[in-house]
């Protein structure tokens, strides 16, 4: 498995070899805040995590927007349609 062949250059071109190239979404979670309503499937406190995704292209950001994701802190399930579940009562 470790064997590694001697590379044998594959692409006759002569570009650089190890260009990192950023591309991509980065999240960062901006905070966490405990939101109304309970969860549906276990009836645990729900939280409301701020996060903020950013996609970049090659290191140029092409957009940023924030976003509201919703969990459960109990049973950690990831409630995706929170909001139109959310019942008042
Ligand atoms: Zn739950």
């Amino acid at each position: 498995m470790a064997r590694r062949a001697v590379a044998s250059s594959s692409s006759g071109s002569g570009a650089a070899a190890a260009t990192v190239v950023l591309c991509g979404k980065e999240e960062k979670v901006l905070g966490v805040q405990k939101a109304p309503g309970s969860c549906p499937y276990c009836g645990g406190g729900v939280a409301a995590t701020d996060v903020e995704a950013k996609w970049a292209l090659c290191c140029l950001p092409l957009c940023r927007k924030t976003k509201r994701r919703f969990a459960c802190t109990a049973c950690a399930r990831r409630l995706v349609t929170y909001p139109a579940i959310l019942h008042d009562d």
